[in-house]
């Protein structure tokens, strides 16, 4: 606060010296409009200038090394509570060693909650063996606010589309290398989730953009949507408010585990 309260006596000194020197009104206007570009990084001379005090970051407890305190934790390797299915009923995917595992024909299943922006956490395993050959080899996928998915896929020695493998953002953006495990281990997605925006007449104002970590490595970087997920045809924005996290049932028994989200 000091020192918005120098940087704003400056200002009010530069404006006053200038409008001195030059009488008009409208000089002094404009010189009130540029008060701001009037100082110059010359003039900043302490140190304290540039330093912000506030707001302080909430402190979180990273102790665990697996869940920051102020995650939301959304699978806690006992029960499905915070899922269900599409239709409300309860979530019918396996549970078991802290996992759930896809029931295949059972659909898809979402989070109760309503997420906007968010960082999510969360594992994933193909299946052993390995039955079937490219989009048909352990598919699934995340589906931000139900609509932008993030492929899961056994991309390892595993040939299909590049758009379509591993840490794609479905159709849209493919993954800058393949980080994929082989079927059976264990692998982490890291996702930075920003959602799009809309103006009042529920057209778009902002695009959505996802940024991964596919086994700790940057996969997608930044990555700016074009629109929701399709299988046929481009991607277009369809107005919605927050939305869940969705699984997709592919046919292919993945496994789930530590799934955490924070809400940014
Ligand atoms: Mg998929």
């Amino acid at each position: 606060m000091k020192n918005y309260l120098s940087m704003i006596r400056r200002k009010t000194k530069n404006v006053a010296a200038i409008s001195t020197l030059r009488r008009g009104k409208l000089i002094i206007l404009l010189c009130v409009f540029n008060a701001n570009f009037l100082i110059s990084a010359e003039e900043i001379v302490n140190p304290e200038e540039t330093e912000i005090w506030g707001p302080i970051p909430s402190i979180i407890d990273t102790s665990s090394q697996s869940v920051p305190s102020d995650a939301i934790i959304l699978f806690d390797g006992e029960s499905l509570h915070h899922w269900e299915k599409i239709d409300g009923s309860e979530a019918l995917w396996l549970i078991e060693e802290n996992a759930f595992t896809i029931k295949p024909g059972t659909g898809d299943i979402v989070t109760k909650k309503k997420f906007s922006d968010l960082q999510l956490h969360i594992e994933w395993r193909t299946p052993i063996p390995e039955d079937a050959i490219g989009q048909n080899r352990g598919n699934s996928g995340i589906f931000l606010q139900r609509r932008y998915e993030l492929q899961v896929l056994d991309s390892f020695n595993n040939e299909t589309y590049v758009n379509g493998q591993a840490g794609s953002i479905y159709k849209q953006y493919i993954p800058l290398v393949n980080a994929s495990r082989g079927p059976g281990i264990w692998q982490t997605y890291d996702i930075v989730f920003k959602a799009p925006t809309f103006n009042m007449d529920k057209s778009l104002k902002t695009n959505a953009s996802m940024t991964v970590l596919h086994n700790g490595v940057l996969i997608q970087n930044n990555s700016i949507l074009r629109g929701s997920t399709t299988y046929i045809g481009l991607p277009e924005y369809e107005f919605h408010e927050k939305d869940s996290i969705l699984l997709q049932d592919h046919g292919s028994k993945i496994s789930f585990r530590n799934v955490w989200a924070r809400e940014l």
